[in-house]
């Protein structure tokens, strides 16, 4: 029975200390630059700048290969914060639509038939439901990224203006001449 604890012991320190090693001698190293420029992105995940998701754009930044103005859910306020960190001038969203109001997706119930296409295509799993039964949207993860209302065959999801109120009023950066020069 001892003999039996003791071989166990020595198999748990031994993988402890083989994974302690592997986690060292393998450790793939992130950007430090592109991991402080994703933290700035809205983690929407919804590829309006071209990429599959935040990180990807991230990183193509800060290899100095794209613009920062490609974020359209993270507007005029991403841009002005990259172009801060790291020295670039504001330019305006490219593709954004100028005071579009920020939006959530809602299903109507009445005519969701439950094929499940919403949530596959929803890149922060928002949507909730499962085969032939009624889907709905958690408002408080929806990004208002749209990517669920083109796959809905019956056409059931609509986007709803979120109503300014304090938590989500933001203090509009002011206008810089660089950024007045572009518009
Ligand atoms: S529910 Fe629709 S709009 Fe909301 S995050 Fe998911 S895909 Fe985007
Ligand atoms: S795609 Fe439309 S019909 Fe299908 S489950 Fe989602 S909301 Fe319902």
């Amino acid at each position: 029975m001892l003999t039996a604890i003791l071989a166990i012991a020595f198999l748990a320190v031994l993988f402890g200390l083989l994974l302690g090693y592997s986690a060292i001698r393998f450790k793939v190293e992130g950007d430090p630059l592109a991991e402080r420029i994703d933290a700035l992105l809205p983690q929407t995940q919804c590829g309006q700048c071209g990429y599959p998701g935040c990180k990807p754009y991230a990183e193509a930044i800060a290899k100095g290969v794209e613009a920062i103005n490609k974020c359209v859910p993270g507007g005029t306020t991403t841009v002005i914060a990259l172009a801060d960190l790291l020295g670039r001038d504001p330019e305006p969203v490219s593709g954004a639509v100028p005071d579009k109001p920020k939006a959530i997706a809602v299903i109507d119930e009445q005519e969701c038939i439950g094929c499940t296409l919403c949530i596959q295509a929803c890149p922060v799993d928002a949507i909730m439901g499962a085969a032939k039964q009624l889907h709905v949207i958690i408002a408080s993860e929806c990004t208002g990224c749209e990517l669920c209302l083109k796959p809905c065959p019956v056409e059931c999801i609509h986007m709803i203006p979120i109503p300014a109120e304090t938590s989500n009023w933001r203090w509009p950066y002011p206008e810089r001449p660089a950024e007045r020069a572009a518009a």
